[in-house]
């Protein structure tokens, strides 16, 4: 099916306020992931993002840079006013289109592999958000523009081209498009980001996305509907006790997906703040010590992925678990194996501190940068 060439202008009675349209359009763009073989290019339907994630890595990066732009929408702040603002980016079909082609005709050569030679609907945001704006005239046009800018940019991807498609999100709103996704064949994946199945979590932490289980109820239907799926455990809170994380994989293993991602909270910017001012506003603690300084962070994100890889073990599950470990725990400066802090407790002779550091330069040269490196260089799973 062909879609109608189509330019949807900004209009201009809209402007500044933080649910608006943004002035550029809508487009596919190489993305900038690294490890996580979720894609090659990223299709982003707006600026900021309505389900307020208080650990989103966004604002660090490519939000805060439109820093001035934003002001003009009455946003002063993007990292501390994330998720109270998204300015959708309108439809441009021929710039689409030239953007389409142009991620079309690279050279799978230059291509890096664990893309799958897919566009993520979205990276930097959610393709399934609702515009939360102040009438309910400007939210009804902001919210069906959103649908008809993303449905005419799959339709757009699956009649003029040979691109593959991973949907990513958090919004059961997803299942409006399910007809569409089906069309794709094995070109397009679904997936969700499930981090628990606990509400009260998710309440701290996504306060503004839809409750964990209705995406597990998405998750189904889609299953249902005979879509390829994948879910994205990501990122696990401190709070994810083994208790919890058994009960996430054990309702996930259900869905047969064919990847799961997993990854702890990294730190970015300020979203180690935005976690704390956000638990303090709802009167409840956080476990923020796993975040006070590199060594607390490197041992809870490395409990968290090394009990997930051994929970997916015994789901057997680890076939199809992909973990996402941040670069930062390569660093051998601040590398403490979790036996080191064991080791860290008890008294030690000068002969026996030489002799674990050299056990330790062994165990971080063949075991553990080996174990990095697996999941670095692992390609994620494509229907075929
Ligand atoms: S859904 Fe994704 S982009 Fe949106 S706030 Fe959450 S983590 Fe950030």
């Amino acid at each position: 099916m062909q879609v109608q060439p189509e330019t949807t202008s900004t209009p201009k009675s809209l402007k500044g306020e933080p649910f608006d349209f943004w002035e550029q359009p809508a487009v596919i763009a190489p993305n900038n992931f690294k490890f996580k073989s979720l894609s090659n290019w990223a299709f982003n339907i707006s600026v900021g993002c309505s389900h307020a994630c208080r650990f989103c890595y966004v604002p660090s990066s490519s939000t805060v840079k439109q820093g001035p732009t934003l002001k003009k929408f009455n946003v002063e702040d993007p990292d501390e006013e994330w998720g109270d603002y998204s300015l959708l980016r309108p439809w441009d079909e021929k710039k689409f289109v030239s953007s389409l082609k142009k991620a079309e005709l690279k050279p799978v050569s230059m291509l890096k592999p664990d893309g799958n030679r897919a566009v993520i609907f979205c990276s930097t945001t959610d393709a399934y958000q609702t515009f939360r704006a102040s009438t309910p005239t400007k939210a009804k046009l902001l919210n069906s523009s959103a649908a008809t800018l993303v449905r005419k940019a799959l339709e757009t991807i699956r009649d003029q081209s040979t691109l593959n498609v991973r949907i990513l999100t958090r919004s059961p709103l997803a299942k409006r498009d399910f007809d569409l996704f089906k069309s794709f064949g094995k070109r397009l994946i679904f997936g969700m980001s499930l981090p628990t199945l606990r509400h009260d979590l998710s309440r701290i932490y996504e306060p503004k996305a839809p409750a964990p289980l209705k995406r597990l109820e998405t998750l189904q239907a889609a299953k249902t509907y005979g879509l390829n799926i994948y879910v994205a455990m990501a990122p696990t809170y401190p709070e994810c006790d083994e208790a919890d994380l058994r009960a996430t994989l054990a309702a996930i293993k259900k869905l047969n997906p064919i990847t799961i991602f997993h990854e702890p909270i990294n730190i970015r910017a300020e979203n180690v703040a935005r976690i704390k001012n956000h638990a303090k506003e709802l009167g409840v603690s956080v476990n923020t010590a796993v975040f006070a300084d590199r060594n607390a962070w490197r041992q809870y994100a490395l409990n968290s992925l090394m009990l997930v890889q051994r929970l997916a073990a015994e789901f057997k599950l680890d076939h199809c678990l992909h973990l996402w470990p941040d670069s930062q725990l390569k660093s051998k400066n601040c590398f403490i194996s979790l036996r080191d802090l064991k080791r860290a407790q008890t008294k030690l002779t000068t002969h026996e501190k030489h002799r674990h550091a050299e056990e330790d330069a062994r165990y971080y040269e063949k075991e553990y940068l080996p174990w990095l490196n697996g999941w670095w260089q692992r390609i994620s799973e494509w229907p075929r």
